[in-house]
């Protein structure tokens, strides 16, 4: 049977320190004039994350808003198809705006309000995380700033049509790359000009202290209901839980319901893109070292100089060129493995788990539903898996048809 979270050898509470740090990861790496504001920040948001009223209000808005709990799926004919182990799915998909972006947007946007904010600020890739933010500003009545680099918001149109119809301001940035990490910048300048009507609200479980701890907090929903609904169903624990990683926020989510049960592999898959080439994938575990980005201290695809490199990925959600403090931290010490996923392998799983199953996944998710059905095809029948399907797949049906038609699908072998 499976140990409770309790002891004081928990990977869950021990960490991170006061200062923000995972074992030598994370932290604050920020200018002086940003110090004061994110002190507010990590001060309000300890004080909340105790605070009764504030867990009902969530809970209540994940309930009755989100639609959570996600149920947890058996892929009964993915799993006879692959002749393997079980492959189950946490079905973060079927929550409202269709991904697990909703679970941290929800919280920060509820921290800002109780924090007396008249307004959040974020940067957006593909605008997942911008559409997440907007929806949960427009719950909540707060204004929503979302920058957006004009590469980005050129490619990205109906996200950005959503976020202008959820009542956000989309401001397009034109310095650089126009892109993500433009956005980024963007995105903290205008905070700092306003930082005690605003507050910042991140992505993923990246940037400086308190965020890699407080998106953690608010994904670890999602880790939470899948042990206790996979015991309930099955009896056991799954014997590995798969989840991809970009900033790792979705994974640190699932991974943090199973951290203090050993006998659970946790996975975590990284996009290989279209190889090992730099500028052809968002690979940071396997081709990062050490560096910084964004205020925290974590694995980066750097160049000689420290400057982070371009990424590439088919699933625009995972091509970030660092990755969560904490993953990193899980990865030095042997707790999680991290593998990759190439952009042939999501898409052949997308079209498997849509044939299959009538789910089509996001292109993120489909990274690590391309790596369980490599796992489940090596395993024997009574292993079993559960995958995070961190999202729905329609935003990607454009891209998918284009790239990977229907007949080139058909005519390739289906399961790997
Ligand atoms: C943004 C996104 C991701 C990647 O972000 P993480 O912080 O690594 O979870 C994964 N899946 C979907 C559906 C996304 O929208």
């Amino acid at each position: 049977m499976a140990k409770t979270n309790q002891t004081n050898q928990s990977l869950n509470t021990q960490q991170p320190d006061a200062e923000g740090f995972f074992g030598t990861y994370g932290g604050a790496f920020i200018p002086p004039s940003l110090q004061s504001a994110m002190k507010e920040i990590t001060d309000s948001y300890l004080q909340i994350r105790e605070d009764a009223s504030f867990i009902e209000e969530l809970a209540f808005l994940q309930k009755t808003y989100t639609g959570r709990p996600s149920p947890v799926y058996y892929c009964k004919r993915l799993s006879e198809a692959i002749g393997g182990a079980s492959i189950y799915l946490k079905r973060e998909d079927l929550n409202h705006t269709g991904a697990h972006k909703i679970n941290h947007c929800l919280g920060e946007v509820l921290l800002a309000k109780r924090m007396g904010k008249k307004k959040v600020i974020a940067e957006t890739g593909a605008g997942q995380h911008g559409v997440a933010l907007a929806t949960a500003a427009a719950l909540l009545g707060l204004e929503c700033d979302i920058y957006m680099g004009s590469v980005d918001v050129d490619k990205q149109a109906p996200n950005v049509r959503r976020m202008q119809v959820l009542g956000a301001r989309v401001i397009p940035v034109d310095r650089g790359t126009k892109t993500l990490k433009d956005a980024v910048d963007a995105a903290f300048e205008a905070y700092l000009e306003d930082p005690v009507q605003t507050m910042y609200a991140i992505g993923s479980v990246v940037g400086p202290h308190p965020f890699p701890l407080m998106v953690r907090d608010f994904q670890s929903v999602v880790g939470r209901e899948a042990r206790e609904q996979f015991l309930e169903t099955t009896g056991t624990l799954p014997g590995s839980v798969v989840a991809c990683v970009g900033g790792g926020s979705n994974a640190i989510g699932i991974f943090s319901g199973f951290l203090d049960d050993p006998e659970v592999a946790l996975v975590g898959v990284e996009p290989g893109g279209r190889g090992p080439y730099p500028g052809d994938n968002a690979a940071t575990m396997t081709y990062g070292k050490v560096g910084k980005i964004h205020g925290f201290a974590c694995y980066l695809l750097q160049d000689a100089n420290g400057e982070p490199l371009p990424v590439y990925s088919i699933a625009s959600g995972l091509d970030y060129p660092g990755v969560g403090p904490q993953h990193c931290y899980l990865k030095d010490i042997g707790r999680v493995s991290y593998v990759m996923a190439s952009d042939r392998d999501a898409l052949t799983a997308f079209y498997n788990l849509s044939r299959l199953e009538g789910i089509i996944p996001a292109l993120e998710s489909s990274h690590a539903v391309g790596h369980a059905i490599k796992m489940a095809s090596h395993l024997p029948k009574e292993a079993t898996l559960l995958v995070n399907l961190s999202g729905r797949g329609d935003k990607d049906m454009d891209y998918v048809l284009n790239h990977y038609p229907i007949e080139a699908y058909e005519s390739s072998q289906m399961l790997v």
